[in-house]
């Protein structure tokens, strides 16, 4: 039975069931890669890090937006993409909040913030309180397009910050880059965390992601009045899981007011010019790094 159209061409819709064997133009034409703009945006991309923590809370857009901010003033051209698509907190952090994205015919144009490019889901929702209800698919979706349709440009680092867990958003990362450099996972000292950061390394050996190492956040409090050190929440548990788990320590930074103030005041803590303990174990650790 013939598929042909009025033209004498084969009906791709009719494909599926076309007894048409060879000399079908349809057959023949190349099949375009569906892969191709995501390969081509991603091949502008020197490095690509992903940040992850086994537990919500620990710091981990912290070390993931000092991390961009850093190399970014280090010179470098540099990107942040914020997956963490139900509690984005990378446009707070960076007093970004309230900005929406825009389109060009090259595609979506990431936030600048001084050279910085940022994209977060925080720019797509017109209500920040209002929750973010979406299933596997649609994360799915959101982050390929995030990646695809998202003109980044020739950067020399991107930074993702990844919502806590090995669920579909750091799985999705890892399919859709694979030549994703490698990932640094952030923790607290105390061992119930250290059971997660577990989790998150067997995640990234089982994915062959290489772990770039583990931060020790909120490891002690040097006390402003005293300058003494209390361990809140212990401290050593990161360096020790790191050493156990046989993948690089970064170093320890401890709880330190002036963090938290510059998180809500919408500027990265690296970009002051403090000289504090937290201050010196940011620099040590980037310099690790090696951005
Ligand atoms: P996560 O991304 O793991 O959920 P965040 O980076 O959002 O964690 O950090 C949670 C809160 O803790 C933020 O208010 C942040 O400013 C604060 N914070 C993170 N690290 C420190 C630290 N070392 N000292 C003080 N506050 C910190």
């Amino acid at each position: 039975m013939s598929q042909n159209n009025d033209h004498g061409e084969c009906s791709p819709s009719a494909c599926s069931t076309c007894s048409h064997a060879s000399g079908c133009p349809s057959a023949k034409a190349p099949a375009g890669d569906p892969d191709a703009k995501l390969k081509s945006r991603l091949s502008k991309i020197r490095r690509k890090v992903v940040v992850m923590s086994g537990k919500g809370g620990v710091g981990k857009s912290t070390v993931a937006v000092n991390l961009a901010m850093s190399a970014m003033l280090a010179g470098q051209r540099v990107g942040l993409l914020d997956i963490d698509l139900h509690g984005p907190s990378v446009p707070t952090m960076l007093g970004l909040e309230g900005r929406r994205l825009e389109a060009d015919d090259q595609g979506i144009i990431p936030i600048s913030l001084g050279g910085l490019s940022v994209i977060s889901t925080g720019f797509l929702l017109s209500d920040p309180d209002a929750p973010v209800v979406w299933r596997g698919p649609v994360k799915i979706g959101v982050i390929r397009q995030f990646l695809e349709e998202v003109n980044w440009g020739d950067l020399d680092l991107l930074v993702i910050d990844a919502p806590p867990g090995t669920g579909d958003e750091p799985l999705t990362v890892c399919q859709l880059i694979p030549d994703l450099d490698g990932a640094v996972i952030v923790t607290t000292p105390q061992k119930v965390a250290a059971v997660d950061v577990r989790k998150s390394v067997s995640f990234c050996r089982e994915l062959n992601l290489p772990v770039l190492g583990v931060v020790e956040n909120m490891s002690g409090f040097v006390c402003p009045h005293c300058g003494q050190v209390v361990d809140i929440m212990s401290r050593g548990g990161g360096q020790k899981l790191a050493e156990s788990m046989g993948v690089p320590f970064l170093g320890a930074v401890p709880i330190d007011p002036a963090i938290t103030a510059s998180g809500d005041s919408g500027r990265a803590f690296v970009e002051s010019t403090d000289v504090t303990p937290a201050a010196q174990a940011f620099r040590d650790i980037l310099a690790k790094l090696n951005f």
